[in-house]
């Protein structure tokens, strides 16, 4: 699989469809070294070339066909917008905040032949997008995996990562990175006290 995005901050992806969610948060680069936005306006071409792999792996990722989103320019502030309130929902998470309403997308369920039901994405562009996101968040909250999915807390890095750790504590999306620099200021913070 190809997640573009998550993997130019060096990120493992989440597991099964909930990368695309996490794909999306990290269109948003928090790699200094990498600072494109690549759903920035007047850049279609990069968001494009980014849907096109984002959603090729989403579909081979989820066991479907081949699938292909097209994005206008008019999509591309929809999706920093729907990008933003995931950002603020997964943070409000983690942080215990109360039930704020966001944003809302349609799917479509299907009960199949073979007695499976199925959460299908609708519409086109962003619209599609949101669909596809938010299903896989609802999948996610399903299955218990919603609350992994974390923005790293540092404030200038904001990076979307899937927390493994057995008892689901993380907070930076690297130890040695963010977490290392926090550490840092801590100690130096501490030491500033007591002198
Ligand atoms: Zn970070």
């Amino acid at each position: 699989m190809n997640w573009p995005a998550t993997e130019r901050l060096s990120l493992a992806p989440a597991p099964g469809g909930l990368a695309l969610v996490q794909e999306l948060l990290n269109t948003a680069s928090a790699d200094p070294a990498d600072p494109a936005d690549l759903l920035a306006d007047g850049a279609l071409g990069a968001a494009q070339e980014w849907a096109d792999r984002a959603v090729r792996s989403w579909a081979g990722e989820t066991g479907r066909g081949d699938v292909r989103l097209v994005l206008t320019a008019e999509d591309l502030p929809k999706l920093r917008c729907l990008r933003e309130q995931l950002r603020r929902a997964l943070a409000a998470c983690d942080e215990g905040g109360g039930a704020v309403r966001f944003t809302s997308a349609p799917v479509v369920v299907a009960l199949c032949g073979d007695g499976a039901l199925t959460v299908e994405p609708e519409g086109a562009g962003a619209r599609w997008l949101a669909s596809a996101v938010l299903a896989e968040g609802l999948l996610a909250q399903a299955t218990g995996v919603w609350r992994r999915l974390k923005i790293c807390r540092n404030a200038g890095c904001a990076a979307a990562f899937y927390d493994r750790s057995r008892n689901n504590s993380g907070v930076w999306h690297s130890v040695r990175g963010c977490g290392n620099a926090a550490h840092l200021r801590a100690c130096r913070e501490r030491r500033r006290v007591r002198d």
